[in-house]
């Protein structure tokens, strides 16, 4: 048998059932009518928010990275809950503002970004985290072109990334941000143009669980921040930490201890050079604020035998969830949170297979897990749904289409 990873906080059994914010998993499906089906938890979500408010100081603003989850009554939910949100599209500005959300609360960083988009970014009011000096002149010259002043700042390329993290975003090469020793030189230029200098944005690695690791990035953050403040001739107005705290996704991973985090951050933010003493200062996150919120519900199908093993056969798959399936940046699969949400509370019986419905060796929710014995209409929870779910899987590969979605 294969470990499956920890079902996070939050969950419990009713009536022997999976239940979510209250409401059991059978009854979430009849009233989506179908699966498979993601299912946010709000209560989750306010939580989590919370959470992170009492660990980190007052100073610091937190922002939702929304291509975590891009779902509508998400988004309206954070509007209420966070002070800003980071996009990094076109697509995702016209979302945030079908949900009413003021542009002037938006940073846009990405690479690629295409004239037309940071036209209607500028015509929104939106901060642009600029890529490299080719977008920024592209930037000025839409902005004149428009007769509005633009809201830029810098993405740094930093010097160093965030040691352990799953997805490293900075330090030799990289198609994000500009090289930090060429900031300064940008960073003048921008300035001198009479745009609105909103400083910089220095994202160094993400899905990290060790504390100490989180804590010496955001002193390197905070050091290269006023040394490119410095070589820019002016205090830096706003400065973007990036995020970088990670969920546990698998077997023996814990928790980031966000208190030890939030207490080396204050700590950092009591010696603050002059050049940062009045900087406003933001941490931006998806996976942490919304990951564990989420659980996809998918129906078996069938159940078979091959060669001995036990294949539950399920109604969903990598179309929805394709980290869970291993193929999003993994190098190794190792099994999600996995279970059987109408036998919650029965104890393992046997090993089994959790596999999806596309005609692919690659579909497969669970590896070997144990299980208690599932059969033909049993629902099955895949855990830690909440981010790079839906919106991060091909769910019209073969022909599928997307799943279902609600926010309870
Ligand atoms: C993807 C991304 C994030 C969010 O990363 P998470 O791991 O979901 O917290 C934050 N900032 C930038 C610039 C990103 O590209």
């Amino acid at each position: 048998m294969k470990p499956l990873g920890p079902i996070p906080p939050g969950f419990a059994a009713l009536d022997g059932e999976l239940a979510i914010a209250g409401r059991k998993a059978s009854e979430l499906v009849a009233q989506a009518g179908s699966t498979p089906l993601f299912v946010y938890s709000a209560d989750l979500i306010r939580a989590r928010v919370t959470q992170l408010r009492a660990a980190m100081p007052q100073r610091l603003a937190l922002n939702y990275a929304m291509k975590a989850n891009p779902y509508q009554p998400i988004l309206r939910l954070f509007n209420g809950l966070i002070d800003g949100f980071d996009i990094a599209s076109g697509g995702e500005l016209a979302m945030l503002q079908a949900a009413g959300i003021d542009p002037a609360k938006v940073s846009f960083a990405g690479p690629g970004k295409r004239d037309a988009e940071l036209e209607a970014a500028i015509a929104a009011g939106v901060t642009l985290n600029l890529e490299s000096e080719g977008e920024a002149a592209r930037a000025l010259t839409i902005a004149e072109r428009l007769g509005i002043t633009p809201q830029l700042a810098i993405r740094v390329n930093p010097d160093f990334d965030l040691k352990g993290s799953g997805m490293k975003m900075g330090g030799g090469a990289k198609p994000f941000g500009v090289d930090a020793d060429r900031v300064p030189a940008l960073s003048r230029q921008i300035i001198a143009s009479g745009a609105v200098w909103r400083g910089f944005h220095i994202f160094a690695g993400s899905q990290a669980l060790d504390a100490e690791a989180i804590a010496d990035t955001q002193r390197q953050t905070l050091e290269l921040a006023a040394r490119l403040a410095e070589a820019s001739g002016a205090a830096l107005p706003h400065c973007n930490l990036g995020g970088g705290i990670g969920i546990p996704y698998f077997p023996g991973d814990v928790p980031a201890d966000l208190p030890r985090i939030g207490a080396a951050l204050a700590e950092r933010f009591e010696q603050l050079p002059d050049v940062l003493a009045d900087t406003h200062f933001c941490m931006e996150m998806g996976r942490f604020l919304v990951g564990e919120s989420g659980v996809y519900l998918t129906r078996i199908v069938d159940r078979k035998v091959s060669h001995g093993e036990v294949y539950l056969v399920t109604d969903g798959g990598l179309h929805h969830q394709l980290a869970a399936s291993g193929n999003f940046g993994t190098v190794v699969r190792r099994n999600y949170p996995v279970a059987i949400a109408s036998r919650f509370d029965a104890p393992v019986e046997e090993e089994a297979s959790v596999v999806g419905c596309l005609c692919t060796p690659l579909d497969r929710l669970a590896d070997k897990g144990g299980f208690p014995r599932a059969d033909v209409g049993d629902l099955v929870a895949v855990f830690c749904a909440g981010a790079y779910g839906a919106s991060a899987s091909p769910a019209m590969f073969l022909g599928q289409g997307p799943a279902a979605e609600m926010l309870v």
